[in-house]
């Protein structure tokens, strides 16, 4: 149980402006796990007002890239040093699977701030060219300014990381707003800044709900928004800053195609596309859920995919054996159930799950479910259901699959399976995905990570991620 009763702004432990809390249960059993103060817009402007602070003074924004890269390796010195701690925190707090989450929640995003940290130390902020004119031209990358952080509750410390090691990076300050099913590993990354010797508003961290959040996306002191949740908040939030000309990036929602080809050993295709499909319980925007099987082999992937599914052991996130724990919240399994409903009705099959598990009755647990006989056209085939919920649908040829895996509004991640891997990157080059993988799923940190179409708009990650945290000057100086 974690009670906290202050915001970190400015460098300093605050008192909140309101007298309001938000309480966070476990999904798992209902348990009270902690207490954290409602922010209120006042708590928001305290924070922007200290992050301008912060940048307008320059200090922040003129340190060497080098002494920011320190700073950035100090800090994840003290992520390393918790590790056990975010990862029982994020689990208790939204369910994910403790194994999965020791690499995803914390080890992943202490990989992120590393790529960052190293980058930091080798990009060229300022260089100098010959321009068109036969002139001497110098290009500086600057920080954007003052930034906003807006976190989802399904991977919050990877989240705040895709967005706090770049704007750290770059020479912004930040705040950032995690959601209030998650504020508890918000605290402890608080915690961390303040021990690493973070200046005084260059991060700030005010958890806060959906109201709050777009007062302070919409605060006239906010340079840039880097958001990450749902395409509805997305297109909300992008026309907001739109009506300000804010800088923006959006990282949306996903419904990724996982394509199957005829060659695929399905006894080594499985035991990773399963992982893809469900992982975080299906609570992933990069979750494969739309996995597409030829026709020939329909049967054959179905049985596969049951056996894989009827092995995953459901229960208590903190257990280390435990593949599926439960949603993050009853509002959540309501939505994924909703969607058994809608893909009943709509004429899909469930091949395995379906209901709720036995012996889970205090969490918030869906049994991991698979339909088929799903068509493309179906709803459970073109919405984000965010649950381990997936479907199977039949293709007739290679032109068929890639046609159904485009067959979408979104555009997030796929992965292409074959026995030849130029056979499977060939089929990948068609499809209209931000990110892709061959035979599995990776993420690599280096390489720029986002969306086509509904799912989002920019990038994070790689050299793509640092530049959405910095404006670009030209300087052309006489010859
Ligand atoms: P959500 O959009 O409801 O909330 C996400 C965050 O935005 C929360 O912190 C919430 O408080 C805040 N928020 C919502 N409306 C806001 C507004 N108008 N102004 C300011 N802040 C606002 O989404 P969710 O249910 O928390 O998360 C699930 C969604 O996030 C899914 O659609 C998922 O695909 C998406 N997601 C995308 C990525 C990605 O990188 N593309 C990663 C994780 C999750």
């Amino acid at each position: 149980m974690q009670v906290r009763d202050k915001f970190y702004i400015g460098g300093e432990w605050v008192d909140p402006a309101g007298s309001g809390k938000v309480e966070v249960f476990s999904p798992h059993d209902g348990a009270h796990i902690g207490t954290v103060p409602e922010a209120v817009p006042a708590d928001m402007d305290r924070a922007v007002a200290a992050a301008r602070t912060a940048f307008d003074g320059g200090e922040w924004s003129n340190t060497s890239p080098h002494d920011r890269a320190d700073l950035m390796a100090k800090i994840n010195e003290g992520i390393n040093a918790r590790i056990d701690d975010f990862a029982q925190t994020i689990s208790s707090e939204n369910g994910c699977p403790i194994t999965w989450g020791t690499m995803g929640q914390v080890l992943a995003p202490s990989m992120v701030l590393n790529y960052f940290t190293e980058l930091t130390r080798e990009f060229a902020f300022e260089n100098r060219h010959v321009g068109a004119l036969g002139l001497p031209v110098v290009v500086r990358r600057e920080p954007v300014g003052v930034a906003v952080g807006i976190i989802p509750w399904n991977v919050p410390l990877f989240i705040t990381m895709l967005k706090m090691a770049p704007a750290l990076a770059s020479g912004s300050t930040l705040v950032i707003k995690p959601a209030p099913e998650t504020p508890l590993d918000a605290y402890l990354l608080a915690e961390v800044l303040d021990e690493a010797g973070v200046p005084p508003g260059v991060v700030n961290i005010v958890p806060a709900g959906r109201e709050v959040g777009q007062h302070l996306v919409t605060h006239g002191d906010v340079d840039k928004v880097s958001f990450t949740g749902s395409t509805a908040a997305g297109r909300k939030i992008a026309a907001l800053c739109g009506e300000q000309l804010k800088r923006v990036t959006l990282e949306l929602g996903g419904k990724s195609a996982a394509i199957i080809l005829d060659d695929t050993d399905l006894a080594e295709a499985v035991p990773q596309l399963l992982p893809a499909a469900m992982m975080n319980n299906g609570q992933a925007c990069v979750a494969q859920t739309r996995i597409l099987a030829s026709r020939d082999r329909y049967d054959e992937v179905v049985d596969a995919l049951v056996d894989a599914i009827g092995n995953l052991n459901v229960g208590d996130p903190l257990d280390p054996a435990t593949d599926i724990g439960p949603l993050v919240a009853e509002r959540q399994r309501e939505r994924v159930e909703g969607y058994l409903d809608i893909g009943r009705d709509e004429g899909a099959k469930i091949a395995i799950g379906g209901g709720r598990p036995e012996g889970l009755d205090k969490g918030v647990y869906v049994e991991p479910t698979l339909f088929v006989g799903v068509d493309n056209t179906m709803r459970i085939a073109r919405e984000e259901i965010f649950g381990p919920v997936v479907g199977v649908i039949p293709y007739d040829d290679v032109d068929d699959a890639v046609a159904i895996a485009n067959d979408t509004d979104y555009g997030l991640s796929g992965s292409v399976y074959s026995a030849d891997v130029d056979t499977a990157l060939d089929v990948a080059r068609r499809v209209r995905t931000g990110t892709s993988t061959i035979n599995g799923f990776l993420l690599d940190f280096a390489s720029p990570f986002g969306g086509f179409k509904d799912s989002g708009i920019g990038r994070e990650l790689g050299e793509d991620g640092l530049k959405a945290f910095l404006e670009t000057k030209s300087i052309c100086l006489p010859g």
